[in-house]
């Protein structure tokens, strides 16, 4: 018997309502304010149908078709990042009594969401950030508690963007692992293979079909299709890794210290950053304090900031710390590359810095 089976675009109303039967608050790509984002659904009609995106260098535009698909872009504006490991969040709070004694509360704030259309570089990119923040030698309890709570549906690509580089990481656009359920859309619906007990479960639920050969045929030919579209090439990635450390004084950090901005654009968009920093918020009578924990960027000078001094005031340090980290010494740290290839930080770097062409100059 096939294990591929064949949800057709009618069932996807069935599927949120299992969702909310189940109490999950279901996330998926929303056509919103200019952009492809995730945000709640309720309805099947909520999803971007016929919407097309174009990513370039610094460019991002999204094109309303006559595509029966509700998958047609590529990936959304933003990763799956935010649901797990929040932009913003009180991790604890003290209070004071009028003895002088102090009452710590944790604040871990959770809830049941299912994520409807996980593209595969975004599936890699939670798999390296549960090393960071579960598998190390800390385990934070609120993404491990968030994680336990997720329920993932992936979208493999039938299309890649121009700034897409999964495959020349070694990659390749479909999911292969970290998913309940994996989808192909092809033309009346999505030919999908299980990855857990709790997407056997939904399958049951939905009552579908095994898929045809045809239909698999299709689906993995599309998979092929938006991995030959990609063109973007990098040494392999134990040579980048070597070379980027043996060219720590190479001219062309100076030069892409040059034109960055440090605006952090690229950290922010990026799945697999986790910098952060934590500030305390006292209350004016000091007898209350949140502790918050909220993103920050290696391109941030305050990130650098340590026992009263500056240690990266040149862009050309910041610049080199992200690059570096990202595609070497990421793996000292977690034993696996810092980089999924998504191509966010190319597209959304208001001045068209990518961060292949700047590894290819420097590993040359
Ligand atoms: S470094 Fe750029 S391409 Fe790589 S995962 Fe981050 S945003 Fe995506
Ligand atoms: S590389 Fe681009 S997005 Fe990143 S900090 Fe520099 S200017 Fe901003």
């Amino acid at each position: 018997m096939s294990h591929y089976y064949f949800i057709p675009h009618t069932k996807i109303d069935q599927i949120l309502s299992y969702f909310k039967g189940n109490g999950y608050k279901c996330l998926a790509p929303r056509h919103l304010e200019g952009g492809i984002s995730y945000a709640p659904i309720s309805k099947a009609e909520d999803l971007p149908w016929g919407y097309v995106d174009e990513q370039k260098p610094g460019h991002y535009q999204i094109t309303k078709t006559e595509s029966p698909q509700a998958f047609g872009f590529t990936v959304p504006t933003a990763s799956v990042k935010p649901m797990l490991f929040k932009a913003k969040e009180t991790v604890w709070k003290v209070k004071r009594d009028d003895s002088g004694k102090l009452a710590f509360e944790s604040v871990v704030d959770v809830e049941k969401i299912a994520v409807f259309g996980v593209r595969p570089c975004d599936l890699r990119g939670i798999e390296i950030q549960d090393r960071v923040f579960q598998h190390n030698s800390y385990n934070d309890i609120r993404y491990s508690k968030r994680r336990e709570n997720q329920f993932i549906i992936a979208m493999n690509c039938g299309t890649s963007h121009f700034n897409c580089f999964c495959v020349a990481l070694g990659d390749y656009p479909r999911a292969d692992k970290g998913y309940d359920l994996a989808l192909t859309e092809i033309n009346a619906g999505f030919v999908a293979e299980i990855g857990s007990d709790k997407g056997r479960e939904l399958l049951l639920y939905l009552e579908v079909d095994a898929a045809t050969g045809a239909e698999v045929e299709h689906a993995l030919n599309l998979i092929d299709n938006a991995a030959q579209m990609q063109h973007k090439q990098l040494p392999p990635i134990k040579e980048v890794e070597a070379k980027l450390m043996a060219n720590l004084e190479h001219e062309a950090w100076d030069d892409v210290a040059s034109r960055c901005l440090s605006c952090g654009s690229c950290t922010n968009s990026c799945p697999t950053c986790f910098c952060h920093t934590e500030r305390d918020i006292p209350n004016v009578l000091g007898t209350e304090t949140e502790h918050t924990r909220e993103w920050d960027s290696c391109f941030s000078i305050d990130h650098s900031y340590t026992h009263g001094e500056t240690y990266r005031e040149n862009p050309k340090y910041r610049y080199r710390q992200w690059l570096t980290h990202k595609f070497s010494t990421w793996r000292d740290q977690f034993r696996t590359k810092g980089c999924v290839g998504c191509g966010r930080c190319v597209t959304w770097c208001p001045v068209k810095i990518d961060v292949v062409d700047e590894i290819n100059t420097i590993c040359k």
